[in-house]
């Protein structure tokens, strides 16, 4: 789990031609698929680190949807999207912490090979991922957002490998809890991070729209160009809490 569940890990801006639709669409059933296989394998090997990781597969299958489907939608449903993402992460990230708390007090030891093979599994798809991005990083002014989250999705990947290495040497449980609280407590300030910002943002669009429904004639954004928001006010707006 990383950073870049706070921001897109796809471009921003609506896919302009078929084959980025394609890929996309690609990284979004890779993202989808290991996010299944991290859970099922962490239910299977008992390992709260896999658990962990599995969320930021989640998050990322989230960001390609919404840059498929609800980017071309009205601004306020892409807000509600990213509150929706930031509460499922939030509720990811407690359990997390609650299986970490669990398998903490009753000494239970995860399977590492399973752990291990995993992991690399995962390693493999976000490389997978990010290589297919890369051949269209032209005209995308997200590549750099793309590679930073690949890079922190890659970091996640290999801790829980690091987890398996630590379980397998110890012949202990701790190594896993470790690792996992700590991707748990990122997770978490992420899902904060995402939360907060969607509710400026709708805070923001609902001043706009108050405007713009003041004036008559004139109706609410519902069309499916974005509203530019003043960021800098977001900004403000935030630290003045
Ligand atoms: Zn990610």
């Amino acid at each position: 789990m990383s950073a870049c569940c706070s921001g897109p890990c796809s471009s921003s801006t609506p896919p302009p031609d078929g084959r980025y639709r394609k890929v996309l669409w690609a990284a979004l059933f890779i993202n989808f698929l290991m996010f299944g296989v991290e859970l099922a394998s962490s239910m299977a090997a008992g390992s709260v680190s896999l658990l962990a990781d599995s969320v930021d597969f989640l998050g990322d299958a989230a960001n390609y949807a919404v840059s498929l489907f609800v980017l071309g939608m009205a601004m306020a449903w892409r807000s509600r999207a990213a509150y929706a993402k930031g509460v499922v992460m939030g509720a990811f990230g407690l359990l997390v912490l609650a299986r970490a708390l669990w398998f903490g007090l009753d000494g239970h030891v995860p399977h590492a090979g399973t752990m291990g093979v995993i992991g690399f599994a995962a390693l493999a798809a976000n490389g997978a991922v990010a290589a297919m991005l890369y051949a269209f990083r032209h005209g995308d002014a997200n590549m750099r957002s793309v590679w930073l989250c690949t890079r922190n999705d890659m970091i996640g990947n290999l801790a829980v490998m690091l987890a398996a290495l630590g379980v397998f040497g110890t012949r202990a449980g701790w190594p896993d809890i470790v690792v996992a609280s700590i991707m748990a407590c990122l997770g978490l300030w992420a899902a904060r991070e995402v939360m907060r910002q969607a509710r400026a943002e709708l805070r923001a669009q609902a001043a706009t729209a108050g405007v713009q429904a003041s004036s008559p004639g004139v109706q609410a954004p519902s069309t499916d160009l974005p509203v530019p928001l003043p960021a800098p006010v977001h900004i403000i707006e935030i630290r003045q809490r």
